[in-house]
């Protein structure tokens, strides 16, 4: 567990467990953000989400955003007519 304040000096840190990489100033291009929140339907504005409605606002490193990626469902496109 790293302490919050620690983290703070660290940059960004990827927030997998026990993945170490960090970045500072601008996220590396194949690094994302990871929002995860509690919500009655769809959100157009973030800023609406209350702060205990938050699951996690974290991001991962281009390694672990592929291994999350590689478990989603994939979606078949749509028959053309
Ligand atoms: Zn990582």
């Amino acid at each position: 567990m790293i302490a919050v304040g620690e983290l703070a000096q660290m940059g960004s840190m990827c927030a997998w467990e026990g993945c170490t990489v960090t970045f500072e100033r601008d996220m590396p291009p194949d690094w994302n953000w990871l929002l995860a929140f509690w919500a009655p339907g769809s959100v157009l504005n973030i800023a609406e989400i209350g702060p205990g409605q938050w699951l996690c606002d974290c991001c991962l490193c281009g390694k672990h955003s592929r291994m999350l990626d590689s478990k989603f469902k994939r979606l078949k496109p749509a028959p053309e007519n």
